[in-house]
């Protein structure tokens, strides 16, 4: 590393203490360690009255000291070998200015907590072996399809950074994401490879290791253990690692020379953090690594994000699969319109199509799966009458009854309707709000396939140790007749054996009040529909539905990502929404409700004010501040501004540098969510 550091007088180095917002503290260095410090190595520092010292992290060197501020000497180099090198430093700087945190949360993010312990030398090896890892490297002899070989072929001569990889499920993405590690680890670079957090258990994680072998493979994500972190670490950094497997924290271990990154399902909203800062998404971070190390970026999905597709489209890298590999046909999707249902007096949640089905296909040894997809706190109200949904003229959004004014309210402007409104579509007012949720329908499946055996997976199981993994295995080895869960269930699940699957409410899918509800609406639906019929048995799908003219429904159901595509970007444009805006949400948080309110009221006038004087206020649009829909969390309550950019890097800076000005009561609390993904 550079020589000239040994003349520099300080060190700054990062220390880990709770709730302390400085960045980096600055140490003198000793004589003696002059000729041995580097950035990206542990130390220990005198620090307060603790006498033991703490361990700190170096992040650079400087002749020059703050005014008043005396500074202490280094005690000793704790590890020679440094942990970070300097473009690791100018990733983790950059995420901590464009996601609006400091240095130290991020790097909290990035490197396991028991670095900062100080005897890290002693640290236990892990007990257990990671048992996926104890996959077998499987000899293959593929060859790309030609569809498949056109794309790899391209994606290779491309020239811009980051290209799009549009296939319908089954099309063979994977196969053209493993032709370029091959092709990467060939020229002597590494790759991460990132894909949703449920997608860690599954057949993805395996056949890396079946291509590449288990020694040249890391799998890291949020239920590695610390000790298993550990040992990763050492691993990246003495180079011997070739793939770097995981979720979206993956993106912060630090592999050297990386030649390519791949996000699988990139529509997924799990790359983003959403709590606690930073709030980063690692499809950014990777496109700034990428930067970094001159490296390629391949996003892949069935269902692309409208901002990704929107961006292939105008860089021109935007590379299309059509066809399913081996001409394997998609399930044929059936709409069930449950108004109709009610008129015949089944007031059950099953529709009869829905229930003759199940009992054909158990019949027949075949397995169903059901759809439901309900996040505990929310609803929406629907007209009994037409299917309409109650939604905000202004924002698209459903609005949500409030029991404390008997009104309907859009989250995002405050517009509100009273409660004895009318239906906009056909005058009537026999509206009913919905809050159907999986162990509702558990209940009622259990009754009404009373000798078939049902199980639940949601997010409840997910508390309990392996138990998901457990009901997983066993649906696998044909046990279980129905597989009921929400979301979870629907992407990665490969059962060759499922032919059925029924989506209980498909409006649930589209009604969170939220401008990417239809965005996730459709690609749910898409993906749950590719679990049906993925072996040599035809599969069938099932959407019940009170709106059965929901142009999203029917794009789903035709699998049709293009004519949803059409009808989004247009909504999108229409009302400023990302990729014609970037998006920043500010939160203020206190347990006393009205500074929580006077705060935000207060910043969003000043805010106007200073767009205003600036001349932006036609390119920074300032909306709110409103209740949040989760208007009290843990006895906070929560109030909502929301700013959307339309002019890119300068509109960020002239934000935030207006975010960092702000003095708060010591009770209001603000978080600064940069691209958020909901706005709940
Ligand atoms: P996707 O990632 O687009 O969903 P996959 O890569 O999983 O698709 O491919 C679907 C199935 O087809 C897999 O079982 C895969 O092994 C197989 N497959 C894809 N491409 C080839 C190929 N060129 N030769 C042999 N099998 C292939
Ligand atoms: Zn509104």
């Amino acid at each position: 590393m550079n020589k000239e550091k040994n003349n520099f007088k300080y060190a700054q180095v990062l220390v880990d203490i709770n709730k302390l917002d400085t960045k980096t503290f600055s140490y003198l260095i000793p004589e003696n360690l002059k000729d041995e410090i580097q950035v990206g190595q542990s130390v220990l520092v005198p620090f307060g009255r603790r006498k033991e010292g703490l361990k700190a992290y170096v992040v650079g060197f400087s002749d020059y000291l703050e005014e008043g501020i005396k500074a202490k000497e280094i005690i000793e180099i704790l590890e020679s070998d440094p942990l970070f090198n300097l473009e690791y430093l100018k990733l983790l700087s950059w995420v901590a200015n464009y996601y609006f945190c400091d240095v130290q949360t991020v790097l909290k993010t990035a490197l396991p907590q028991k670095f900062f312990e100080k005897n890290v030398k002693n640290y236990r090896k892990p007990k257990k072996e990671n048992l996926v890892l104890k996959t077998q490297k499987i000899e293959n002899n593929i060859v790309l399809s030609p569809e498949q070989e056109k794309v790899y072929q391209e994606i290779k001569k491309i020239n811009s950074k980051t290209s799009l990889l549009y296939g319908i499920t089954g099309s063979g993405k994977t196969e053209i994401y493993f032709k370029l590690i091959e092709d990467t680890i060939k020229e002597g670079k590494n790759v991460i490879f990132l894909a949703p957090e449920i997608a860690l258990v599954s057949q993805l994680t395996m056949r890396t290791i079946e291509r590449f072998g288990s020694e040249t493979v890391a799998i890291w994500h949020s239920s590695i253990t610390e000790a298993e972190k550990y040992e990763t670490w050492k691993k990246l950094r003495n180079n011997e690692i070739k793939i770097l497997f995981g979720a979206r924290s993956a993106i912060f271990a630090p592999i050297k020379n990386v030649g390519l990154i791949i996000i699988d399902e990139e529509h997924d909203s799990s790359f983003k953090q959403t709590m606690p800062n930073p709030r980063y998404n690692a499809k950014d971070v990777a496109k700034k690594l990428c930067e970094l190390y001159d490296a390629k970026l391949i996003l892949g999905s069935a269902t692309p994000s409208i901002e990704s597709y929107y961006e292939a489209i105008n860089t021109n890298s935007l590379f299309k699969l059509k066809n399913r590999y081996n001409d394997a046909t998609l399930p044929k999707v059936v709409i069930i319109d449950m108004k109709t249902e009610r008129a015949e007096k089944n007031y059950s949640l099953f529709s009869k199509t829905l229930k003759k089905n199940v009992e054909e296909t158990v019949s027949k040894g075949e397995q169903v799966i059901f759809l439901i997809n309900r996040r505990g706190f929310s609803s929406y109200t629907q007209c009994m009458d037409c299917g309409e949904i109650l939604a905000c003229e202004k924002c698209a959004i459903p609005l949500i009854y409030h029991s404390q004014t008997n009104s309907y309210k859009c989250h995002y402007c405050g517009y509100e309707l009273p409660f004895d409104t009318k239906c906009k579509k056909c005058g009537g007012d026999n509206f009913e709000n919905f809050g159907i949720g999986s162990q509702k329908v558990e209940i009622s499946a259990r009754a009404t396939f009373p000798d078939l055996r049902i199980e639940r997976l949601d997010s409840d199981n997910l508390s309990k140790k392996n138990e998901h993994i457990e009901i997983l295995k066993r649906f696998q080895d044909g046990e279980i007749d129905i597989l009921i869960g929400t979301q979870m269930i629907a992407k990665g699940l490969d059962n060759k054996n499922v032919t059925l699957v029924g989506v209980i409410n498909a409006d649930l899918s589209f009604n969170l009040p939220d401008y990417k509800s239809s965005e996730r609406g459709f690609s749910l639906l898409t993906q749950v529909a590719g679990r049906s019929g993925r072996g040599d048995k035809k599969g069938k799908v099932i959407f019940q539905t009170y709106n059965s003219d929901n142009e999203f429904l029917k794009n789903a159901q035709e699998q049709d990502f293009e004519g949803f595509w059409e009808n989004e970007i247009a909504m999108r444009e229409l009302l400023d929404y990302p990729p014609y805006s970037k998006m920043i949400r500010v939160i203020l948080s206190s347990k006393n409700e009205y500074r929580a309110q006077k705060s935000a009221l207060e910043i969003e006038f000043h805010l106007t004010e200073y767009i205003k004087k600036l001349s932006l206020d036609e390119t920074l649009l300032v909306l709110g501040p409103v209740e949040c829909v989760l208007k009290k969390i843990r006895e906070e309550y929560r109030y909502n501004i929301l700013i959307k950019n339309k002019l890119q890097e300068q509109g960020h800076k002239t934000i935030l540098r207006f975010l960092k000005s702000i003095k708060l009561p010591q009770d209001v609390i603000m978080v600064v969510d940069i691209d958020p993904s909901d706005i709940l």
